[in-house]
């Protein structure tokens, strides 16, 4: 136990309708401390029962609330204020989110402010939105009608857990939906600060309800439910692909971020000082357990044995310990499930390539999932290691020749998520970039984000992509409404047989001239008719 447990009660509960309850049937689980694997809460394991529950607070909310509906001024000072008790808990969230998901401390002391600043964007985003309208001179005016989609369910990770739930949050409640947010079982406890954030900062009932839980139940009973409009979807590919064909019955909305083995490709004529320290960062920091992580490493080769030397030398010195030691740079990784999968790597990248730092437990941290940074050079692209995911603190380094080698080995993979390109060749650094398949590439830089511009990947890496207006427009239905000013070509339908003959409706005696039955548009006066008429027979 820890001063980060003493800040959650006695144990996690979902929170539906404005009301924090355990599981319909009373079922928990254990959520595991990753410094020692002992179970240190336990947390109330969701089913259908209690996403049914869920979702039908959030239709409520949806269909007689006042949220869909509030002025986007309204709705932005409410985002202000989500922003503003976030970051008051900051301090909490850092303990909480460290503790939980292994992250060391110092990284996790960005989370809070990361997250606000999501709440923020996307308020100023909807006072700022404009939709289309366009004129067809004298004929008709036609606009966009943006309505929220409904309600949204929100399905995220345990890596930087309460960030990655706040990316979907923060455009979904910007744009009217309410929402079902579904965490990642590894991770919970942060997610717990979430319904006390939204009730001081106004947020009306039932808009957010929250059931954890795993993915196979709780997860699956969210994708699955007919009442749930769309589906936000970070994690596995793999599990995207199961989520993407459990959405085709009731043809919900989707958008995918998932997973990626992101290729950094360093020219001999870059900063190589900066790349150095840019791709330790982007595959190091948050414990190797990031989606945009650099973890394949592609050097040109004049430079490369230099590069393999001291990013090995580098990698030795990462200092590996308790999350909670503001000197640790890598923490413990989540869960022993997860330790052992990144171990199993290890063991399989051993016998494919030339281990050049780590790839053991760290001396002195006996127990809890720690792992040295681990370095391969050498690797194949046939390799395991360099074409499947691995998540945690391991990294390939591969040599090339030629500008057309390192990007069939930057897109040689299954993922597209992102890319980074080191040079100081400014042509070689657009077409380079323009080449590589990666929902977003980086030039002389790591992972820097403009939240105005698109967030996804491409091939196994995701389907959709958010960011900026992009997630405005998945979280709501953008209705066309055409409105007829003048004349608008009608073939008449029937008439042809007599064509001197005017309308029978126009030749009833009770019509008002010139108007058609209530409510309807103005109608031309019978004689404009039969000319009309003749005309368009004479085209016919
Ligand atoms: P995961 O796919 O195992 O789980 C993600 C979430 O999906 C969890 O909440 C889980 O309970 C739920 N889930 C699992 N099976 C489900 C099912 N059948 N139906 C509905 N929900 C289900 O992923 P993870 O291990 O939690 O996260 C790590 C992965 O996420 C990595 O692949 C990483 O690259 C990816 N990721 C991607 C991004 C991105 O923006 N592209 C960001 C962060 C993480």
């Amino acid at each position: 136990m820890s001063e980060a447990t003493d800040l959650l009660s006695d144990h996690i509960q979902h929170y539906i309708g404005a009301h924090h309850v355990d599981s319909a049937d009373g079922d928990t689980f254990d959520v595991i401390d990753p410094t020692t694997n002992a179970a240190y809460i336990s947390c109330a394991s969701g089913k259908a029962a209690d996403i049914d529950a869920a979702v039908a607070a959030a239709r409520e909310a949806f269909d007689h609330g006042p949220w869909p509906t509030m002025q986007p001024r309204e709705r932005a000072r409410v985002l202000y204020a989500i922003a503003d008790e976030v970051e008051k808990v900051h301090a909490k969230l850092a303990a909480l989110e460290s503790f939980d998901s292994g992250l060391p401390i110092r990284q996790a002391k960005g989370q809070a402010n990361r997250a606000a600043e999501n709440f923020r964007f996307f308020a100023d985003l909807i006072v700022a939105q404009r939709d289309e309208t366009y004129k067809m001179p004298g004929r008709q005016i036609n606009y966009v009608n943006r309505k929220p989609k409904g309600v949204a369910g929100l399905i995220t990770p345990w890596n930087t857990p309460f960030m990655q739930e706040s990316w979907k949050l923060a455009p979904a409640l910007a744009s009217g939906c309410t929402v079902v947010l579904k965490p990642a079982e590894f991770t919970p406890a942060s997610a717990s600060l979430w319904p006390g954030i939204f009730e001081r900062a106004g947020v009306p009932e039932g808009v957010f309800n929250l059931v954890n839980g795993f993915g196979e139940t709780a997860g699956d009973a969210l994708v699955k439910h007919p009442d749930v409009n769309l589906i936000s979807f970070t994690g596995e590919a793999a599990t995207g692909r199961v989520i993407f064909a459990n959405c085709a019955p009731t043809m919900k909305a989707m958008s995918m971020e998932l997973g990626g083995k992101s290729p950094a490709v360093i020219f001999a004529d870059a900063d190589v000082d900066q790349a150095l320290d840019s791709t330790l960062f982007g595959v190091f920091s948050l414990n190797g357990e990031r989606c945009t992580a650099s973890s394949r490493i592609l050097v040109e080769r004049p430079i490369y044995d230099r590069f393999v030397e001291a990013y090995a030398e580098r990698a030795r010195k990462i200092k590996v310990g308790p999350p909670s030691d503001p000197d640790t740079e890598i923490g413990a990784l989540v869960h022993p499930e997860h330790y052992d999968k990144v171990m199993s790597y290890i063991e399989i990248g051993k016998e494919e390539a030339r281990l050049v730092a780590g790839g053991s437990r760290p001396a002195g941290l006996e127990e809890g999932n720690y792992l040295e940074a681990t370095v391969f050079a050498d690797v194949a692209p046939t390799a395991r290691i360099f074409q499947e995911e691995i998540f945690g603190p391991v990294v390939c380094i591969t040599p090339f020749d030629t500008d057309e080698e390192a990007l069939a080995l930057a897109n040689g993979v299954d993922y597209g998520l992102a890319a980074y390109v080191w040079t100081s060749d400014v042509t070689r650094a657009h077409l380079f970039s323009h080449a590589i398949e990666a929902g977003m590439v980086w030039v002389n830089s790591h992972n820097v984000r403009d939240l105005r511009t698109p967030f996804g990947g491409v091939k196994a890496s995701g389907l959709g992509h958010e960011g900026g207006y992009r997630s405005l427009d998945f979280y709501s239905d953008q209705q066309a409404v055409h409105i007829r000013l003048g004349d608008v070509h009608t073939p008449a339908l029937g008439r042809r047989a007599t064509p001197t003959t005017t309308s029978a409706w126009a030749a009833r005696p009770h019509d008002h001239p010139g108007r058609g039955p209530a409510g309807s548009a103005p109608r031309p006066q019978a004689a404009h008719v039969h000319i009309h008429s003749q005309r368009r027979l004479n085209h016919e």
